[in-house]
């Protein structure tokens, strides 16, 4: 018998919620975000549902090689760019798109031969501080690549510091028009947050990440509400039950004491697993399909919840930590993280189950 945890991926989920991006940008191309590991649900598990996005964005090159070795032909955006000039060929000979953030690059783009120009997305510092050029440095940066021959076609990116805040997006998009006026080229703004605010936002390709994987962007919306479901269903079980006493302590540093008899479930999950070692007591947990609450501290292989309100459990009860019946937003808030992270964070022992097989046609 295998230790019983995994995650589960739905891939019905995934391509419901990339129709739902469909139906908020209807006239956008979609590239759909699929940087680490496609935040930890596995690129090449959940690329037959991407099939209808017309291309990917990722940070790491040697992912982006990955796709091509596998056939995925449509396009392909390193939301980084190159690390080295000595890339550059690489991501000519397998039709890459690059973004370009500093001049560095585009003395790079200038100088290189390369047997295939490539698509360049120049990237405008909104407000961030993260990278991209000062909207004063925009019209000149595109000028010289507009006559390198190494550039096929130019493309203007922004990315929202704060999409979530009103005030937040006014600042960025003015700074974003500033440095944008009078240069032709397509435009591409929106992450997930973006997306969902589209009316106001505009950008001729918009770049989902989160919101295909199920879970919210905002911190005042869930997914839920958003008409996204849960594409990752993380799933354990009760391997021990304790009955407590007053006074008893749980865990480690023994930071829940019980002030009354109760049982306590042991389930196979901890930090070695992705599980947030910071998550207090109170976190939310499923057993039996019922809500309970985790109580004392995350160790390395397990966790432990109060089984008051779940007097039928036993060991063997089935147990999500989050996914479907629990959103993963909800965990990460009590855990004062976000959702991006507990998804990216799953950890290698953990096996990965996909709950529908679609037909694995990677030669889109
Ligand atoms: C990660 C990333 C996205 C996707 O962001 P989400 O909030 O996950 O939708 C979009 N654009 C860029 C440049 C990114 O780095």
């Amino acid at each position: 018998m295998a230790r019983p945890l995994y995650a589960q991926v739905n891939l019905a989920a995934l391509r419901a919620n990339l129709a739902r991006v469909r139906e908020l940008a209807p006239k956008a191309q979609v590239l759909a975000v699929v940087k680490a590991n496609a935040y930890g649900h596995g690129l090449l598990r959940v690329l037959p549902a991407l099939a209808d996005a017309d291309g990917l964005a990722l940070v790491e090159p040697e992912m982006a090689y990955l796709l091509r070795e596998h056939r995925y032909s449509r396009r392909i955006l390193l939301l980084e760019g190159f690390f080295t000039p000595a890339e550059l060929s690489e991501f000519a000979q397998r039709r890459l798109a690059t973004v370009v953030h500093d001049e560095e690059q585009v003395r790079a783009l200038e100088t290189s031969v390369l047997e295939r120009p490539l698509e360049v997305f120049v990237k405008v510092n909104a407000g961030m501080n993260r990278l991209g050029f000062r909207p004063d440095k925009v019209a000149a940066v595109c000028r010289r690549l507009a006559s390198s021959p190494s550039v096929a076609a130019l493309r203007l990116m922004l990315h929202f510091a704060r999409a979530e805040d009103d005030d937040g997006l006014v600042d960025a998009l003015a700074a974003f028009d500033r440095a944008c006026t009078g240069l032709p080229y397509p435009r591409s703004l929106a992450n997930s947050a973006g997306v969902i605010r589209f009316a106001e936002v505009g950008g001729d390709a918009v770049r989902p990440g989160i919101m295909l994987y199920g879970a919210t962007p905002l911190p005042y919306e869930t997914a839920e509400r958003l008409g996204l479901r849960p594409v990752m269903t993380l799933r354990s079980a009760l391997i021990g039950v304790q009955d407590l006493r007053p006074g008893d302590g749980v865990g480690y540093g023994a930071t829940y004491v019980a002030s009354r008899p109760h049982r306590v479930g042991v389930i196979a999950c901890g930090y070695a697993d992705g599980y947030p070692r910071h998550a207090p007591n109170g976190t939310p947990v499923l057993v039996c399909d019922t809500p309970v609450r985790m109580v004392g501290r995350p160790s390395m292989d397990m966790l432990t919840v109060d089984l008051t309100d779940v007097p039928q459990a036993t060991v063997g009860s089935p147990v999500v930590l989050w996914g479907e019946g629990l959103p993963v937003d909800e965990v990460a808030s009590a855990a004062a993280t976000v959702g991006y992270e507990l998804l990216c964070a799953v950890a290698p022992r953990v096996p990965f189950v996909t709950s529908e097989l679609a037909g694995v046609d990677l030669a889109l």
